[in-house]
């Protein structure tokens, strides 16, 4: 499993990494993008459900506050609920699109907490397969990636859509 949290160091998009708080935020920009453009998979009242550029696994997304707040208790009842919902819906998607063994869930919270994309909360969702972490082990932490992400998006927007 520290392997896992490793991935989940890799940011979104590389340049942001070296950011701080105040320069631009990937989170909050990302919405002014077309859902297609972006790989976003559902937009709700405020939050939204997005697939990582730099996927772990196969699937992996990530929900998100529209609002710029960085820790969980920094989020309002409803964007609590909103980020809960697309977290079900997505999981079901997920299960009903890529039918993964398991999942893991998962926030990096601060710099120290390995966050790439600092000071806007957003939750990591992971599909997992029996023997993947062995296998990217083997491989030398190279991403295997056996779909495309578009088509990965378009399978779970039809999930989301069913
Ligand atoms: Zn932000």
């Amino acid at each position: 499993m520290d392997v896992l949290w490793a991935g989940w160091r890799s940011t979104y998009m590389g340049e942001v990494q070296a950011g701080t708080d105040t320069d631009a935020c990937l989170f909050c920009e990302l919405p002014s993008a077309s859902d297609e453009d972006a790989y976003i998979l559902e937009r709700g009242e405020t939050a939204f459900s997005v697939l990582n550029l730099y996927p772990y696994t196969s699937g992996h997304l990530m929900i998100t506050p529209f609002r710029h707040a960085g820790m969980p208790g920094e989020l309002t009842s409803d964007e609590q609920s909103d980020v809960w919902r697309l977290l079900t819906r997505s999981q079901a998607a997920l299960a009903d699109v890529l039918g993964p063994h398991g999942y893991n869930l998962g926030a990096n919270l601060g710099r120290a907490g390995g966050a790439g994309v600092l000071g806007h909360f957003h939750l990591h969702v992971v599909p997992r397969w029996s023997g993947d972490a062995n296998f990217m082990t083997a491989t030398a932490n190279a991403r295997i990636l056996p779909e495309p992400l578009i088509e990965t998006w378009q399978k779970l927007r039809v999930a989301l859509d069913a």
